[in-house]
């Protein structure tokens, strides 16, 4: 839409002219969220992913003669939410359109959108190198069926996605790199979910990404784009962009005049890392949107915009914040465990309980998560462990108290993970109950004293760091379940009454 070359952004966000040979590139971002509600867009059917073909579908969502659209009011709250959770502008009168093309997988012969009043204008998100990205609208649509074409000869369609709400979400051409892209989704993922607005789970298909990449030279205007499509991962679209720009790069680096960027749409290959032309890119007029008939307008009051707002809740920025200035977390520790909002609340759960959120977030980051892919990490993956926050504040409560040391600790939680018992009846079990009953101790740290004369000497000369020698040949000794603190006290005691 607005295509008027934006300033190139500071200094300190300027692109490294090594990189793309002296071009800029110019990235626009439209992603497609799945709104989380429990029924269609326009009728009451509910979806659901990897149900039966065909089995949630009605007269509405098939386009069976005389079926009318009502609109779903919890998706126009979610939407709203979205838009307000992005720091964009609520429009107080939309109007759906109808955006016509033929496929096997539109009975109707059209999709309802929006076409010049969207719902929402405006808002962004700022990179962490305080680069803004600027969102141009928000839209409210439907999704299309499933036509699957892996059957043979066939062609089979599944309607149950036709009709789901979706929101479109496109931004200025501000990405200036692949990094910045990459960086753009994750944020916009999180706010998203946050805000309850969508799973923007991309396996689920309920987030997913067309990328518009052009580059062109310092000072001068911008040139054709190619759209990308079939980006089925973050990683997948900041690899795609960077093939891309080097693609482009290369044709006008040639100077042969047969060869030529078009306006096109191509299709990212993830094997093969390159980009293939699909179709030629289409305008809006081949479209022929009008207004749809069948559907009022919608009106937004200001009632209904405090209620959605009043829903949103501590959204990622603010939490992050708050982890930082409240529980003394490391900004990098806050950005790991906002990530998610089911990880976060699995998070302050824990060191609510524990009462030590930095205990909390070093066993979540460096025992919990560590186990999991960088997939499995956000939202599912953390409900479904075997342990809960409060099994993982008793394990921390024990260790604090002594009861274990940290190696046992870490053997009682991967237990935990494995069987879902709890840690008191672990350590029972495994026996890690750590020893700081100094009568044992004091016997195994008399045998470890026993002709270590250098150690000894290096001890009474104030090199107090030495007796650590002494210490490893104890744990041994008790099979680990020494508390190491009581026996470094101990070994520099008995130090020091030797004559
Ligand atoms: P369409 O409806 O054809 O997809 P839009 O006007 O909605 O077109 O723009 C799609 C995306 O392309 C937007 O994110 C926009 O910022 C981006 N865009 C526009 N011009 C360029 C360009 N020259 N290079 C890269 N991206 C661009
Ligand atoms: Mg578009
Ligand atoms: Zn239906």
């Amino acid at each position: 839409m607005s295509t008027t070359p934006a300033t190139v952004g500071s200094a300190a966000t300027a692109p490294d002219p090594a990189r793309w040979k002296g071009w800029i590139p110019v990235i626009g971002l439209e992603v497609h969220c799945q709104l989380k509600t429990r029924t269609k867009l326009f009728c009451g059917c509910e979806y659901r992913f990897g149900a039966e073909p065909n089995t949630l579908t009605c007269a509405v969502c098939t386009a069976q003669p005389g079926a009318l659209p009502v609109l779903n009011r919890e998706a126009l709250a979610l939407a709203v939410r979205a838009g307000l959770a992005l720091g964009a502008e609520i429009a107080p009168w939309s109007k759906f359109d109808r955006k016509n093309y033929f496929y096997c997988d539109l009975p109707k012969g059209y999709q309802i959108s929006q076409f010049d009043r969207p719902y929402c204008k405006g808002g962004g998100i700022t990179l962490a190198n305080g680069h803004r990205i600027r969102l141009t609208r928000i839209h409210l649509e439907e999704d299309a069926g499933k036509a699957i074409h892996d059957r043979g000869a066939q062609t089979l369609v599944d309607l149950n996605r036709a009709s789901v709400p979706l929101i479109e979400s496109v931004t200025e051409a501000d990405v200036r790199s692949p990094e910045e892209a990459h960086e753009y989704l994750d944020r916009l993922k999180e706010i998203l979910q946050y805000a309850g607005a969508s799973d923007c789970d991309m396996e689920k298909g309920s987030l997913r990404v067309d990328v518009n990449v052009s580059v062109h030279r310092p000072g001068e205007p911008w040139r054709k784009r190619v759209e990308l499509k079939n980006l089925n991962s973050f990683r997948n679209v900041s690899a795609a962009i960077e093939h891309e720009l080097a693609r482009q790069i290369a044709i006008y680096e040639s100077n042969d005049p047969s060869q030529q960027v078009v306006q096109e749409t191509r299709l990212f290959d993830a094997q093969a890392g390159v980009t293939r032309s699909m179709r030629g890119k289409e305008e809006a007029h081949d479209y022929r949107y009008f207004p749809e008939p069948d559907l009022l307008p919608i009106e937004i009051d200001a009632a209904f915009l405090a209620e959605q707002r009043a829903a949103l809740g501590e959204l990622p920025e603010a939490k992050r914040a708050r982890f930082q200035s409240e529980l003394g977390l490391s900004e990098y520790d806050a950005g790991v465990l906002t990530s998610s909002p089911a990880l976060s609340r699995w998070f302050e759960e824990c060191a609510r309980l524990c009462g030590s959120p930095k205990d909390a977030a070093n066993w979540i980051q460096n025992e919990i998560l560590r186990g999991l892919s960088a997939e499995q990490r956000p939202a599912s993956a953390i409900a479904e462990l075997r342990v809960t926050p409060a099994g993982l504040a008793e394990l921390i409560g024990l260790a604090h108290k002594g009861t274990l040391n940290v190696p046992g600790a870490r053997q009682v939680l991967r237990a935990m993970l494995e069987t879902g018992k709890g840690a008191a009846a672990l350590v029972q079990e495994l026996g890690l109950e750590q020893v700081s009953d100094t009568g044992a101790l004091e016997q195994w740290c008399r045998e470890a004293l026993v002709g270590k004369d250098k150690v000894i000497a290096d001890v009474k000369a104030g090199k107090e760091k030495a007796i650590g020698a002494l210490v490893g040949p104890v744990m041994k000794a008790s099979k680990g379940k020494a508390n190491p603190q009581v026996v470094t006290e101990i070994l520099l005691r008995l130090v020091k009454e030797l004559p």
